[in-house]
């Protein structure tokens, strides 16, 4: 058999529960929405506990599984995928961290966790405190969007187990301790990095300005969720394809980063609920071109969640709906195609929640089951039954005529 391509659709957050306004049924069972139905009327369909039953996933845990490794085993924190998001390379042992550019007063007290959500000259103060180096380790420091940044620290004897700098809320500036005996050093580096670039910042032209203008100046840096990759073998080695990402979200781009994937900028895929539907759909024919496998990640979906926008949600299914559309028409060749969410954000609950999330699976091996439609309840009673997220790629890849024998 020849080996076929491989396209994983994921609609964030997009799986939800019933809602009264829409007659008791969810925006997936209310939306039109005829090329996913297509889909699983086509094809295999299930429901899904993308970590686990009763674990509610985080968006980066949920990848994680989705891409077929356990979240317990490789998921050390949000820091280095926020950092591969952000475009700073990681080497395996790197230590990551997330940050706020935060306010401190002359006691060391914060007053102000997001140096009043300072939207320019970021990018001048993370040039003026990245490269230095502190017991033989080199540190990067990149600004991110808004008051956010990340800090990597590259050398020898590195180890994540700190705890945070941040304390959470305003208050006190905390010292990272190492949470293991190998975290010692680490711990250290990161206690004078804060220290030799508050120093930095608190002379800059920036915050001088920002002083002169009232504003509260960006004059210490808080780094929390200190993590490593030292556990992640990319999809690239571990299952020999060549992979690609069509992503907004910088923390989406990050995983997919270092599971090895290609993530161009794709112009107009922006993670909100503004993204340009059509040039993700183009995009990811283009990437099938001449890649084995193609994901591509929407994130309206949990965006209308979060904000417990029903009528939104029933739109952004419907654009996805268009999206896919678009794919299913212009495929050139019989490609294995996942559509599912990585977590349900039901707008009651205006957060993630534990429930399962539907999936369908078309073309390569797959069979059909007699699903129709895909939502929530329909695709429960599908012939993959209820599976778990780590599942998925290995599936795909049994459909796809990718997988290896066990055995003799
Ligand atoms: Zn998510
Ligand atoms: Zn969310």
């Amino acid at each position: 058999m020849t080996a076929k391509k491989m396209l994983m659709i994921v609609c964030d957050g997009l799986s939800d529960r019933p809602v009264r306004e829409l007659d008791n049924k969810t925006p997936l069972q209310f939306a039109k929405k005829p090329a996913m139905d297509a889909l699983s009327r086509h094809g295999v369909n299930g429901t899904m506990d993308v970590v686990g039953p009763g674990v509610i996933p985080g968006s980066d845990t949920a990848h994680l599984a989705l891409f077929g490794y356990d979240p317990y085993a490789v998921y050390t924190g949000r820091g280095p995928l926020e950092a591969a998001g952000a475009g700073v390379a990681l080497d395996r042992g790197d230590v990551a961290f997330r940050c706020n550019f935060a306010t401190v007063d002359k006691n060391g007290m914060i007053t102000d966790r997001r140096a009043g959500r300072i939207k320019s000259g970021t990018d001048e103060l993370a040039r003026a405190i990245t490269g230095m180096e502190i017991d033989g380790v080199e540190i990067i420091f990149k600004e991110g969007s808004e008051h956010r940044g990340v800090l990597v620290l590259k050398g020898k004897g590195l180890d994540h187990r700190v705890s945070d700098i941040d304390p959470h809320r305003e208050g006190r500036v905390l010292e990272s301790r190492p949470l293991s005996p190998k975290a010692e050093k680490t711990a250290k580096v990161v206690n004078q990095f804060v220290k030799n670039s508050s120093a930095i910042l608190a002379a800059s032209r920036v915050n001088m300005q920002r002083v002169k203008d009232g504003l509260p100046p960006a004059n210490i840096i808080l780094p929390r969720g200190a993590g490593s990759t030292r556990a992640l073998e990319p999809l690239t080695d571990r299952y020999g394809i060549t992979c690609a990402a069509v992503a907004g979200v910088t923390l989406v781009k990050g995983i997919c980063r270092i599971v090895g994937m290609d993530v161009p900028d794709v112009a107009g895929a922006t993670g909100g609920l503004d993204t340009d539907y059509k040039a993700k759909a183009d995009a990811a024919l283009r990437l099938l071109q001449n890649h084995d496998f193609v994901f591509v990640n929407v994130k309206a979906g949990d965006i209308a969640g979060h904000d417990g926008d029903f009528r939104m949600k029933v739109r952004v299914v419907e654009s996805i709906d268009m999206m896919l559309g678009i794919m299913l028409k212009d495929m050139k060749e019989d490609v294995v195609v996942a559509l599912t969410c990585d977590h349900s954000t039901p707008v009651v609950v205006k957060e993630h929640s534990a429930d399962p999330v539907p999936i369908a699976i078309s073309g390569g091996g797959a069979r059909v089951d007699g699903v129709r439609e895909f939502d929530e309840i329909s695709c429960a009673s599908g012939a993959l039954g209820r599976m778990r997220g780590m599942d998925l790629m290995p599936t795909m890849l049994g459909m796809a005529d990718r997988a290896r024998k066990f055995g003799a």
